[in-house]
């Protein structure tokens, strides 16, 4: 059997949207910006999967979204044009992100560090979560950019956006979040907080990899990254994705519409994969179930490095993961895990399941079954497991 539990990485397209996108590979090619038909002709297909994507975050005519290739772009584009138009000007010269954003925040504020912009990074608490008045601490007149994700890619925790928004509006600094893990998992509304920049990808929510977008406040309007045609209204120059876009918007007009079976059934399978596996001795979770999206488990096995979990449930066709996919080559131990202060064995024990709405619960129950004897077989060689103490809290 083959059970894909990662849909944190990456989710299956689905059939609906591959459908939407096959036309515009071999059939309507024309680049739309062509005056003759073959360009034309694609228009009313970019403009309906606009209106998709418009109604699902609910933005209002007066700002933009803009199409990207990916959220990495997105993020980069935020933080270096806001180095540009706020912090060179000599005006601001602080931004604030959380010590457990994607790698693609957290290197685009290194990078802005090495220019001599002040970078605070806020600490997680003991559930792995980002208090909204720990920010109150840092955030100050100078600070031109707060970026904290709506949902964490590692824990699932839900993060207080909304809050911290409007401490940001009282400062005058920008917000921006990164709502990659949350499209499709929760409901997203930029008209209902102070949101200026919100960054997505559509391979997070059963659309195509490589497009993305940003959605950006009208009075809040970026530099572009990319300069050349008149693209996406001068923003963000390059031949448009046609299919890209298409499925994008297909997949978040979906995203929208099984919002409520995420919530319900997915959560589920989730809660029932957690029941049984919290069941194995010395086992734990680090965030609470209400304070998570309701498709991702990050678990830690005490005594079973990460890698060897993995390993072993690939050898039975799952597909799990130990941390971003971005960083996964590196074999470091989990940044949440990390973050909290976790002990380092404790920290290389963590293991993330992430179920989709494709996910079954036939799938559920074989998964269940690989790693209780998985489990077993790797503690029993385990040299560490035998002299770890019996508490782990303690140690967190
Ligand atoms: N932000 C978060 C929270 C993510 O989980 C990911 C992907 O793992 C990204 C950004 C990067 O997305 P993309 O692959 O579209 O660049």
């Amino acid at each position: 059997m083959r059970v894909y539990l990662d849909n944190n990485a990456t989710t299956i397209v689905d059939p609906q949207v591959k459908l939407a996108m096959e036309p515009f590979f071999c059939q309507m090619y024309g680049n739309p910006n062509s005056l003759h038909d073959f360009g034309s002709e694609t228009h009313p297909y970019l403009k309906i999967a606009l209106e998709k994507i418009y109604a699902a975050l609910n933005v209002p005519k007066e700002d933009s979204v803009i199409v990207t290739s990916c959220a990495t772009e997105s993020n980069n584009w935020v933080f270096k044009s806001v180095y540009f138009d706020y912090i060179l000007s000599g005006r601001k010269n602080h931004i604030i992100v959380s010590e457990v954003e994607h790698p693609s925040v957290i290197a685009a504020a290194k990078h802005l560090e090495s220019l001599g912009v002040k970078v605070t990074y806020l600490p997680i608490n003991s559930e792995g979560i980002i208090e909204a008045n720990v920010v109150k601490d840092f955030i100050t007149d100078k600070t031109a950019l707060v970026s904290v994700m709506w949902v964490n890619n590692e824990t699932g925790a839900i993060f207080p956006v909304k809050e911290i928004a409007a401490l940001c509006k009282e400062k005058g600094a920008l917000f921006h979040t990164d709502a990659v893990q949350a499209i499709g998992k929760l409901p997203i509304n930029v008209q209902d907080f102070d949101v200026d920049y919100l960054t997505f990808s559509a391979h997070k929510f059963h659309g195509p990899k490589g497009v993305g977008g940003l959605y950006m406040k009208k009075t809040k309007e970026l530099t572009p990254l990319f300069h050349g045609g008149s693209q996406m209204g001068g923003y963000r120059s390059g031949t448009l994705n046609v299919p890209g876009i298409v499925g994008m918007g297909k997949a978040m007009e979906q995203a929208v519409d099984s919002l409520d079976f995420e919530i319900h059934d997915v959560k589920e399978l989730r809660d029932h994969l957690e029941d049984e596996l919290l069941k194995i001795k010395d086992t734990f979770v680090v965030t609470p179930r209400q304070k998570r999206v309701s498709n991702t488990i990050l678990i830690s096995f005490r005594g079973i490095e990460g890698e060897a979990m993995l390993w072993d449930l690939n050898r039975a066709g799952i597909a799990a993961s130990t941390g971003s996919a971005c960083a996964s080559e590196d074999l470091e131990s989990n940044p949440v895990m990390e973050a909290i202060g976790a002990a380092e064995d404790l920290a290389h024990t963590a293991i993330r399941f992430s179920l989709s709405r494709y996910t079954t619960r036939e799938e559920i129950e074989y998964t269940i079954g690989v790693v209780k004897k998985a489990v077993e077989r790797l503690r029993g060689i385990s040299s560490s497991y035998a002299y770890t103490p019996k508490s782990h809290k303690s140690e967190l």
